[in-house]
């Protein structure tokens, strides 16, 4: 079945070869679907005929979000922690420690209900692909099954055993990193895609995160990092070394870290929820992206430091915050997203890509920074299937 979306106000395809910018932006366009592809793109006005047909209405049309770094395997919430943070208070309790606690102790079904639940949300605001990590497990069998449920859902499953340390080995990390490369490992690899440490002083330092990922290679995963998020540190050299696919958050970084990105193809993937959530100085998307970096934006959805599944809010804090402009935040948010997954069929709108396609009840994609807040999605096509 073939379905024709005509009369789109302005569409962004992502593909330069199809429309202006780096947006590849078309006016008064159409797209044709069959079935989970798009199987054209062009003005309107020379739209071949399909079996069904939508009028955009003038709307503006963009890739669905790829929301390549997500937490979203767990039980339980962190409102009380938020709220002493939010408050000036101090506040004692665990922070990730509690939510490992609240996940080992949920059934199977609580867990899936509430991905499900969690992964709903992000798509009536418009992500049609999802990275989901574990890591609220940290033992062998809430790891494993946390990755197996996850896998359920998306195709970028991460296993992030190296979270923190687990309570069991608060005395014994090395122990404990030794388990994250060892059996931990064998029993989450059949589930995962990538692997990822949080690289950073209190969680896995520069040689145990080293250790993590060549192990998580070793077993045929692909390695992405947490990286200078808390401060400086060895996090995103490490991952340009290894040739991850990205290093995540990237907000204390040094010239030569700056440099490092720049010069691969290691995609640098800002969250500004973090920040947001903890009243923490935003990343310099501006001097990434002006030393020639690739840059994605994501939201980190966990229940401690970023409980937001919105990728509209991350792009207009980084047009807002980070000194990126309207067209480099949409375009982070698609296509600089699937580069972070190292997908080609996501986060773009041209002949042969997957038909994930969000219309906007707004004329340009510039609302989604103009009009910060407003729900702007009117309808999503994920594989081709109006989801919404
Ligand atoms: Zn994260």
């Amino acid at each position: 079945m073939s379905l024709l979306i005509s009369n789109i106000g302005s569409l962004v395809t992502n593909d330069p070869a199809l429309g202006a910018g780096p947006l590849g932006l078309l006016a008064d366009a159409a797209v044709v679907l069959d079935g989970d592809r798009v199987a054209w793109v062009g003005p309107a006005a020379a739209a071949p005929a399909a079996d069904e047909h939508t009028d955009a209405g003038g709307r503006a049309l963009l890739p669905g979000f790829v929301d390549s770094h997500a937490h979203l395997v767990f039980a339980g919430d962190r409102t009380a922690e938020f709220h002493a943070r939010m408050s000036g208070r101090a506040y004692e309790a665990g922070g990730i420690r509690t939510t490992v606690a609240a996940t080992r102790a949920a059934s199977d079904a609580e867990l899936n209900a509430n991905l499900t639940r969690y992964l709903a949300e992000m798509l009536r605001q418009g992500t049609t692909t999802v990275e989901v990590k574990s890591g609220y497990g940290l033992s062998t069998p809430d790891e494993a099954r946390s990755l197996r449920i996850a896998a359920g859902h998306t195709a970028e499953t991460t296993y992030l055993g190296a979270h923190v340390v687990a309570p069991e080995y608060a005395d014994d990390p090395d122990g404990y990193v030794d388990l994250v490369t060892g059996e931990m490992l064998a029993a989450c690899a059949p589930y995962a895609r990538w692997v990822d440490v949080f690289c950073e002083r209190g969680a896995f330092d520069g040689d145990q995160a080293r250790a993590v990922l060549t192990a998580g290679v070793a077993a045929g995963l692909r390695p992405r990092v947490h990286a200078n998020q808390l401060g400086h540190g060895p996090g995103v050299r490490l991952a340009v070394e290894l040739g991850a696919a990205s290093a995540d958050h990237c907000t204390h970084l040094t010239d030569a870290d700056v440099a490092a990105l720049a010069g691969s193809d290691t995609v640098a993937t800002l969250l500004p929820g973090a920040e947001f959530s903890t009243r923490a100085p935003y990343p310099d998307a501006r001097r990434l992206l002006d030393a020639g970096a690739a840059v994605a934006l994501s939201t980190d959805c966990n229940p401690g430091s970023s409980f937001t599944s919105s990728m509209p809010f991350c792009v207009a804090v980084a047009v807002r915050e980070m000194g990126m402009t309207p067209d480099e935040a949409v375009h982070a948010a698609t296509a600089g997203g699937a580069l972070a997954l190292r997908r080609t069929d996501v986060g773009r709108i041209a002949p042969g890509a997957r038909a994930d396609l969000h219309l906007l009840d707004a004329p340009s994609h510039v609302h989604l920074a103009y009009r910060p807040g407003v729900p702007l999605t009117a309808a999503v096509w994920q594989g081709g299937a109006r989801r919404l």
